[in-house]
């Protein structure tokens, strides 16, 4: 597992507290098997990758294992393209799972468990509507009314599921119920469902079936074949564990008849055989991730994609994974976050800025520095050369010695930043002004001696004097000046598409629209800015698609993975500014 990141330090969340007496108790022979089990009905997002950090940490902290199970038992809604962007969004998080099923492997087990069920008088075949059961459910208050169907023999059941399997009957025209109780208080344990009729084609069993177990019954059974101790799930499916422990037991009772599997006998054995037999896995849940000012539904994340609200799935507004990756966030950065937010039992909000806080810190450390410039206007050193060019080697990162350098060239003409100059600069304004000296970066002293504007005021160009003997951005000895300022040479910068976010939303909580309003009343269409004519130092024209570093004085920035062509073309996501809005919001909470 070289890929895996270190253990964490930190205090033990309550799933590793039960793990733990579990080990003490000698529950699994102290083993940990543990499976993050999307289904692959869109990509994934922020909020996964909690409940990655926690399975896939787990197994790592307890020298266990953990599977990548695609729970695919909705035919309609699954597709291949999730299923790749699943796993590369796992890998790039730095996990690596130890089996990668598919809940549709089972799913010829699955139907015997079911026929198994039927024989023990534990299912029945129902021909009521959905309608019917509905109404027949009973609420909160009020129990069930049993089907009339309930007491059919095992063997007319049998019949008919097999019948269900064949083909024969129509979608609707019957399921397949656990039979539980009508009256218990948990409305998920009257009779639910546990097989349906759906002629549909599946992503990867094609035609092959025309029924599908349902969700309940799929995945604690799928636990059990796996061998999986600890199921991890979230807080609303609470309500789902009666029926998953009822699952679970339900066929552990029945592998204790072997008599019942009758000519079945080579799954009996397969499944009798399996770790989960006898040593069942147990579930439980903690609060899922909801972060401020955005949306954690694959449902409400398709319907961006799909109305163009975004330009896919991996825009980089987006709360997925791969739009966090194409935005320039960092495995580790979303890892610490992980770590850091904890796992509880009480749902929660987490702020955004605390994401952006955990970028930050880890591309401080890492990211290459390089100068941009966003909103350029023109510099002209009237004293300096024409034909001269000073290089200048400055070092790729204040943090860490050992990036080098790179060469920066300095021309008579220049771009800086037009907020850096200003005609009426007030006193606190340590930047370009008529007449005041600056410091450019790494390069010299240049003081300010006129400047052009256009008919409506806006300056069109800036002239300035340099001071040779400052050479490198210092006088030994001699005066000093207040302020530095990026630049890149005119005749020497390549110029780039630089593209910066804002939130997708307009709102703190789009998860809670007015009345009358939903969640894409919210989207903000000015989220993106696109800035198309930014020159950046030369010394970056080769760099990789995907590559971090840092704009000084402006943010994090990423290039590209999809329109970035070293050598050709250069376009940079913003990742975030560098402006620590975390530290901001600790203060504000005192
Ligand atoms: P969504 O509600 O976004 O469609 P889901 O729960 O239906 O998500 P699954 O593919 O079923 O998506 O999720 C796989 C696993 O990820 C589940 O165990 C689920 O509990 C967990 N998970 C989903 N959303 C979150 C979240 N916001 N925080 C933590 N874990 C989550
Ligand atoms: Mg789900």
């Amino acid at each position: 597992m070289s890929n895996t990141p270190d253990a964490p330090e930190k205090g033990k969340d309550f799933i590793r507290n039960i793990i733990d007496k579990d080990n003490e108790n000698g529950k699994y022979e102290g083993r940990v098997h543990t499976r993050f089990p999307p289904e692959p009905n869109g990509y994934l997002h922020i909020g996964h990758a909690k409940s990655i950090c926690l399975n896939f940490g787990l197994a790592r902290d307890y020298q266990g294992k953990c599977n990548l199970r695609f729970d695919d038992t909705n035919p309609v809604k699954e597709d291949v393209e999730y299923v790749d962007s699943i796993r590369e969004d796992v890998s790039w998080l730095g996990f690596e799972w130890d089996n990668n099923p598919f809940a549709s492997d089972y799913f010829e087990k699955l139907y015997y468990i079911a026929e198994l069920f039927i024989k023990m008088g534990k299912a029945y075949v129902d021909h009521q509507s959905a309608d019917e059961i509905r109404e027949n459910r009973g609420t909160l208050k009020e129990p069930g009314v049993e089907s009339p169907y309930r007491n059919r023999t095992v063997e007319e059941n049998l019949e008919l599921f097999r019948k269900m399997r064949s083909g024969e009957l129509k979608d609707g025209e019957c399921i397949l119920r656990g039979k539980i109780d009508m009256a218990a208080p948990n409305v998920m344990l009257r009779d639910p469902a546990l097989y349906r009729i759906k002629h549909a084609d599946h992503h990867r069993t094609g035609d092959a079936w025309c029924i599908y177990p349902m969700y309940d019954f799929t995945h604690g059974l799928s636990d059990a074949i796996e061998g999986i101790t600890h199921s991890i799930c979230t807080l609303e499916f609470e309500n789902n564990r009666p029926l998953y422990d009822w699952c679970v037991d339900t066929l552990m009772e029945g592998l204790k008849q072997p008599e019942l599997f009758g000519e079945n006998e080579a799954i009996y054995n397969e499944l009798a055989a399996l770790p989960g037999f006898n040593n069942r896995p147990y579930q439980y849940e903690f609060a899922r991730l909801n972060i401020s000012g955005t949306v954690l539904s694959k449902r409400k994340l398709i319907q961006l994609v799909q109305e163009g609200h975004v330009s896919g799935w991996d825009d980089p507004r987006m709360p997925t994974i791969s739009g966090f990756r194409r935005r320039g966030f960092t495995p580790e950065s979303i890892r610490d976050f992980c770590e850091r937010i904890g796992v509880a039992k009480a749902d929660s909000m987490v702020d955004y800025a605390l994401l952006e806080a955990c970028v930050r810190e880890d591309l401080n450390k890492r990211a290459a520095r390089y100068m941009g410039v966003m909103n350029p206007v023109k510099l002209v050193i009237e004293n300096y050369p024409e034909d001269q060019v000073d290089e200048f080697e400055i070092g790729l990162n204040p943090e860490d010695e050992s990036y080098g350098t790179r060469t920066v060239p300095f021309t008579r003409e220049v771009w800086i930043e037009r907020d850096d100059f200003m005609i009426d600069p007030p006193k606190k304004f340590f930047r370009m002004g008529p007449d005041r000296e600056v410091r450019l970066r790494g390069a010299y002293y240049v003081k300010c001696t006129g400047f052009e504007t256009d008919a409506d005021g806006n300056v069109t160009e800036i002239r300035a004097t340099y001071d040779p003997e400052s050479k490198g951005g210092w006088i030994e000895g001699g005066r000093k000046v207040k302020g530095t300022m990026h630049w890149v040479s005119a005749a020497k910068g390549l110029k780039a598409e630089v593209r910066n976010y804002s939130n997708l939303f307009t709102c703190e909580n789009p998860n809670a629209p007015e009345e009358g309003k939903t969640f894409v009343d919210y989207v903000d269409p000015h989220s993106l800015e696109v800035l198309s004519e930014c020159y950046v130092e030369p010394a970056m024209a080769d760099m990789a698609p995907g590559t971090n570093f840092q704009f000084e004085r402006t943010g994090y920035f990423c290039a590209d993975s999809k329109d970035h062509v070293a050598g050709e073309k250069w376009v940079f996501n913003r990742t975030t500014t560098l402006r620590d809005t975390w530290a901001k919001v600790k203060k504000k909470m005192g």
